[in-house]
């Protein structure tokens, strides 16, 4: 029993494979195992990136570079069912979108499809479609002789009012008072649901995870030992287990790390 290293044989009761994803490269973690375990006769599920911030279609997410958005809601769909949705922080990039409402929607996308998933921003999560609209009213009121243009530095970020007017359809010359209730409302239902759609995952080098890796139907769960080659164990972010964040990943390798001391 033991390894071979470079045709050096190493002689050892038990060998313990714990060399991570390929997330984050430069940590180390290339993914090195997956292709010895492999030699040792193990599957591997394809390794995917999770926790991964998104690619985005629409060009206004650019021109949004840097800015960053708190208390909002982040829904994702695939078609009309609603597959994640959350209230918290995101940001803009010259990508697309990051931050952690957009890492933890990441890894509820089974598989990545171009312009299959789409993302709605809740922009005003606390206030009811009718509140928002009362809103809507008040600042419009104030504003009346303003263009949509400059009528809405109380309601959005500044580096945000161009992106909203042009996907929302409005004229952002247009004059307040000259705004009808329906086109209103659907100004209103627009900042509810601010629509993007997904292009694709970033690289994996950019996961703050990676997910697939060793099956764990060959591992033996009380003893992280392989069930295919006695004296081989297995731990942490190399085996087919994934999780959200929240030290969840962490806590992964440390358990079945234990798991694998205890037996080896
Ligand atoms: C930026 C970032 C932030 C994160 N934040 C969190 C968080 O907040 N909470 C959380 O739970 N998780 C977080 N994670 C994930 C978490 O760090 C990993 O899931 C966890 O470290 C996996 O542990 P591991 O021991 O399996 O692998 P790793 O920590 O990747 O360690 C694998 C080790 O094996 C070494 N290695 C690889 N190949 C070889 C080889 N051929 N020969 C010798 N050595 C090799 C590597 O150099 C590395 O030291 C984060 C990850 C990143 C990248």
């Amino acid at each position: 029993r033991g390894l071979l290293v470079d045709g050096a044989a190493y002689e050892a009761e038990s060998v313990l494979l714990a060399t991570g994803g390929m997330s984050y490269p430069a940590t180390g973690s290339t993914g090195d195992g997956y292709g010895i375990a492999r030699r040792a006769g193990h599957t591997i599920v394809p390794p995917e990136p999770s926790l991964v911030p998104l690619v985005i279609r629409e060009k206004q997410c650019r021109d949004m570079m840097g800015l960053s958005l708190r208390n909002v809601t982040l829904s994702l769909y695939d078609g009309k069912t609603c597959l994640f949705q959350e209230l918290g922080e995101m940001l803009f990039t010259h990508f697309g979108v990051s931050g952690p409402l957009v890492l933890s929607a990441s890894c509820h996308i089974p598989q990545m499809e171009p312009d299959r998933y789409t993302l709605g921003i809740d922009l005003k999560p606390g206030l009811t479609p009718e509140q928002l609209d009362l809103r809507l009213q008040r600042d419009f009121q104030l504003f009346q002789n303003r263009t949509l243009f400059n009528a809405l530095s109380k309601l959005l970020p500044k580096g945000m009012i161009p992106a909203a007017i042009q996907l929302s359809g409005m004229d952002g010359n247009i004059r307040v008072n000259q705004i009808t209730k329906a086109q209103r409302l659907a100004f209103g239902a627009f900042l509810k649901a601010f629509p993007l759609t997904v292009q694709g995952f970033r690289p994996i080098s950019e996961a703050i995870i990676t997910r697939g890796g060793v099956s764990v139907k060959e591992v033996s769960p009380k003893t992280m030992e392989s069930k295919l080659l006695p004296g081989l164990f297995f731990a942490g972010e190399l085996l087919d287990v994934d999780a959200y964040t929240g030290g969840f990943n962490l806590q992964i390798a440390f358990a079945t790390g234990y798991a694998a001391g205890c037996s080896m």
